[in-house]
């Protein structure tokens, strides 16, 4: 018989796997997070990119189908 106040052993399994996927969802927040600033931080650039002008180029794509694309130099962003 278990005292009441020591855990069990499938106690202290529950709890560290709770633990885990605490950890777990609280960064996956954080990446959610850090993924929005990174998409905010790029249209800023593009943006700031654009007042002076963007440089733009077409290239070919090296794959099999070689498509055209345009980017600009500066900020990378696709056209
Ligand atoms: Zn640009």
């Amino acid at each position: 018989m278990q005292k009441n106040n020591s855990p069990t052993r499938f106690e202290i399994s529950e709890n560290k796997l709770n633990e885990l996927r605490h950890i777990l969802y609280t960064k996956m927040d954080e990446i959610t997070l850090l993924k929005d600033q990174i998409r905010q931080a790029e249209n800023q650039l593009q943006y700031v990119c654009s007042l002076d002008g963007h440089n733009i180029v077409t290239e070919r794509d090296p794959g099999m189908y070689g498509e055209l694309f345009r980017t600009c130099t500066k900020c990378k962003v696709s056209f």
